[in-house]
């Protein structure tokens, strides 16, 4: 797939500021305290609700604190602990000082008590869990696409249980209901366009301008002016598996897995540098967050995969080798990339879901020395040696 450039990016393209760095987007900012049921209001809203039922201002201001940082973290609550009071105290006036405080407006809250601990249930999480917004959304939307069993239950109507009055209305389903927008390539390719689709009308897309003058600018200097290359260790993979049908493929739009790779291929000692966290690859994607060097999409996955790779080449954080001689090691030691990329299904979060490693990859690029310029084989998981 190569760069097609839309419209070129000169120096008038706007610089992008709101993904900056700030005082509330640092490891340490606090969360938003929100309610369960606020996160779905909050979409209501976004698509053409104007009185929802927890008052615009909340609704706005989380909706503002999304907007401002896509990985701003939200804690989402849900009043659980009101039933540890013991009924005798609750029923009976048996220990009226024992009952929790508010215990009464807590207590009758039931109707959005159900809806936050609904909430807590579709996104797999405990009561008052902290996730980054975009994650929230992100597994709302999949998982609840429609308000089915969220505001609308079927359950007999009842004056004890009414109904939210926007809960037929396709408030919700305007937003939520809009299928995943495209891949990261069609998402570099819309940018700003894809404000208002889906998650995107939750949390921030980047500009287009502003990626495409970062990617010039990064694959530029990955293949001509940095005497060393910075890659994660997980993206040592994503090379191999980016030109695996076509090592003589052109360049992605949003990442630079490309570049790197002809980078290695024209120079196989360059120094490379493992970095855990965001690398060279990062700077024009769409779920890059340039000012908290910060890919919102994968932070805690690719971590893990970092480190996961790092202990089975026997190297640190920081580890500075020759290109040849680094995939001399990954070839070597790691039979296939499913041991790195394919956790087993079934057991994972979904911010942690394996990716779906091509077969034969490894192998491949093995057996043609693919970077290293000699291939290595292996017997019984072990390289053979003078190979
Ligand atoms: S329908 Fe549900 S999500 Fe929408 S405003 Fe009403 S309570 Fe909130
Ligand atoms: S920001 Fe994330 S998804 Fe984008 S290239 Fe980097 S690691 Fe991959």
């Amino acid at each position: 797939m190569t760069v097609r450039h839309r419209r070129a990016a000169g120096p008038s393209a706007p610089a992008e500021t709101w993904n900056r760095r700030t005082a509330a987007t640092g490891p340490d900012a606090g969360p938003l305290d929100v309610r369960g049921h606020w996160l779905a209001c909050a979409a209501c809203f976004r698509g053409g609700c104007r009185r929802p039922p927890p008052g615009r201002a909340v609704i706005q201001r989380l909706l503002a604190f999304m907007w401002a940082y896509p990985f701003a973290p939200l804690r989402i609550l849900a009043d659980a602990d009101v039933t540890r009071a013991h009924y005798l105290d609750a029923h009976e006036g048996r220990r009226p000082g024992g009952l929790p405080r508010d215990f009464r407006a807590r207590r009758d809250d039931y109707v959005w008590r159900r809806r936050d601990l609904e909430v807590c249930r579709i996104l797999g999480i405990m009561p008052n869990t902290e996730m980054p917004a975009y994650h929230a959304y992100r597994w709302l939307f999949e998982r609840q696409p429609t308000l089915e069993g969220l505001c609308r239950t079927g359950a007999p109507r009842s004056a004890g249980w009414p109904q939210c009055p926007h809960a037929r209305r396709g408030y919700y389903e305007r937003i939520a209901g809009q299928s995943r927008v495209g891949n990261l390539h069609e998402q570099f390719l819309l940018g700003e366009r894809l404000a208002g689709r889906g998650l995107w009308a939750m949390v921030r897309p980047r500009g287009r301008e502003a990626m495409q003058r970062d990617k010039d600018r990064s694959a530029r200097f990955i293949l001509a002016g940095a005497r060393r290359l910075y890659i994660r260790p997980g993206h040592l993979l994503c090379v191999l598996c980016n030109v695996h049908a076509d090592p003589g493929r052109g360049p992605l739009a949003e990442d630079n897995l490309v570049e790197l790779y002809r980078r290695m291929v024209r120079e196989p000692d360059i120094p490379v540098t493992l970095t855990e966290g965001c690398d060279m690859v990062c700077d024009a994607c769409n779920v890059y967050h340039p000012g908290e060097h910060l890919c919102y999409h994968a932070h805690f996955k690719s971590a893990l995969r970092d480190l996961v790779v790092l202990e089975k080449l026997g190297l640190r954080p920081g580890a500075t080798l020759p290109a040849r001689r680094l995939y001399r090691r990954i070839y070597e030691r790691l039979g296939s990339l499913a041991e790195v990329c394919g956790w087993r299904p079934g057991n994972v979060a979904p911010w942690f879901a394996p990716c779906n490693p091509g077969k034969g990859v490894l192998d491949r690029a093995r057996r043609e020395g693919r970077i290293t310029g000699r291939p290595v084989r292996l017997r019984r998981g072990r390289a053979l040696p003078g190979c």
